[in-house]
């Protein structure tokens, strides 16, 4: 071929192209705040519409959308978690009036979360409005929350739960379907599919990406085919530990903490990793290799989180299914209490001997766990247990980060509990996993774009996905555009 040629069928194939355009408005160089705009011959997709919880980005939940809302045909949703879904009741509050596509169980779980966070939302804005009273400030505009609890329920409506595989038309040559992600109840990975004119592309977005053999769910899916991949890096510069050695840091820490005769205080989201943990406290205990000290699940959202687990056992793996029918059931051991009220939460510190708190907040922003901590965290004989990822600026990175004094509820507090993290808890794959979940593609993609990480993960993951793929990988950064063919 020719010089004049290969640019003339360069031409052609431009012209061709499917010009498929993804903004990424959140969760680009930063783990929280998941949104991303695919936008197809006249129809715009928003993939995940999740709040953003890192303190230093919360300012964008009150920015605009970057696109108008009711222009939108449909929301795919991936999965229940704030950083997911957390901004859906804002956006139907703005004009979003199309459906918001997700599995069962993830419709079921997001409205507990988004009731939940619709509440903390007034609290907030109330809690300001106290303190500008007091400090006699009138501030120009009235302090309203993000949306209210009955602005969350608004957008229930919209919610049009899918079992997994089932394909869904979103626009003329365009349709997307679930697949199961491991990560939490419902969670899912999505593959939309675009053609025209018979040039068709897939393009995967993982969501937030479990891990083979994690206790409960199943593992995730793999794909033998994806021109573009969206795929999160949370962990892009980590290698997680073992079920077992995770086992065995919780063994340590329960025991110690026993014979110390302090409380194991876990600060944990409600939804995935408080289930999980009981998992772990419930195989110890029947494998003999702790004590039957009392467990508290002490948060009414992780209680009715868990109601939902129970429910959808058919999502269950092999494992968790012989432990049900055995009834040895994580969600039932003996010295278990699912506490919700919270006269029955303030009786916990009155029980002498160890006991373990699992509460929320995860990250300890906010929530029962702030009680629990203001008790425990000054007691060298107790623990804090960290399950899960603390962002930048939270009280949970502070304490991990070794901070000698913190502040909580108002009071500045001296840490002297032991600070233990176990890592391999996490719902998130690690670069490894990601690695080997990637090499189940039968073909080289087009591109794969890291989202879901703080920039020097993603960066980090993309020089090892380099390295080990010499594929072509771009980290995006926040509204970043592209076009793709
Ligand atoms: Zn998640
Ligand atoms: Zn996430």
């Amino acid at each position: 071929m020719g010089i004049a040629s290969f640019f003339r069928w360069k031409r052609k194939e431009t012209a061709e192209g499917l010009r498929i355009r993804l903004r990424f408005l959140g969760a680009a160089g930063n783990v929280t705040g998941s949104r991303h705009l695919l936008e197809f011959d006249g129809t715009k997709v928003l993939i995940d519409c999740g709040l953003y919880q890192e303190r230093q980005y919360q300012s964008r939940n009150w920015e605009d959308f970057g696109f108008e809302p009711s222009s939108l045909s449909a929301v795919l949703l991936t999965h229940a978690h704030l950083d997911h879904c957390g901004l859906l009741p804002k956006l139907v509050k703005e004009g979003f009036r199309g459906p918001v596509y997700c599995t069962q169980a993830t419709a079921e779980l997001a409205q507990i979360v988004l009731l939940d966070a619709g509440k903390l939302q007034e609290e907030d804005a109330e809690f300001k409005q106290k303190r500008h009273r007091k400090a006699g400030y009138t501030p120009p505009r009235p302090v309203e929350p993000l949306y209210t609890m009955e602005e969350a329920k608004a957008c229930f409506q919209q919610f049009r739960p899918l079992p997994f595989h089932e394909p869904i038309r979103l626009g003329p040559g365009l349709e997307a379907d679930f697949h199961e992600a491991g990560h939490i109840l419902g969670a899912s990975m999505i593959r939309i599919g675009v053609c025209r004119n018979g040039r068709c592309r897939t393009i995967v977005y993982t969501g937030d990406l479990g891990r083979v053999g994690r206790p409960i769910l199943r593992d995730p899916e793999t794909f033998d085919r994806a021109d573009y991949l969206l795929v999160e890096s949370t962990y892009g510069d980590r290698e997680h530990q073992t079920p077992e050695d995770t086992k065995r840091q919780l063994e340590a820490a329960v025991n110690r903490t026993w014979q110390a005769g302090g409380n194991l205080v876990v600060p944990s989201f409600s939804i995935g990793r408080s289930q999980e943990v009981l998992y772990y406290m419930n195989q110890l205990l029947l494998e003999d290799r702790i004590p039957h000290i009392m467990t508290f699940l002490d948060s009414p959202m992780a209680v009715r989180a868990t109601r939902v687990f129970e429910k959808y056992s058919n999502l269950y793996d092999s494992e968790m299914s012989r432990l049900v029918l055995n009834h040895e059931s994580p969600f039932s051991f003996r010295g278990l209490k699912l506490i919700e009220s919270p006269r029955e939460s303030k009786a916990i510190n009155h029980i002498k001997g160890t006991v373990m708190i699992i509460a929320g907040s995860g990250m300890c922003t906010g929530g029962r766990i702030k009680h629990h901590l203001v008790n425990n965290i000054s007691r060298p004989e107790s623990t804090i247990l960290f399950v899960g990822y603390q962002a930048q600026g939270t009280l949970g990175r502070k304490i991990l980060d070794g901070e000698p004094e913190v502040r909580i509820l108002g009071q500045m507090l001296p840490v002297r509990a032991a600070i233990v993290r176990v890592h391999g808890f996490s719902a998130h794959a690690d670069r490894r996993e990601i690695l080997e979940w990637l090499k189940k593609l039968q073909k080289r993609p087009q591109k794969v774009f890291l989202i879901h990480g703080e920039k020097e993960s993603a960066e980090n993951f993309k020089t090892y996905l380099t390295e080990k793929t010499g594929w072509d990988i771009h980290v995006p950064a926040f509204q970043e555009e592209v076009l793709i063919d």
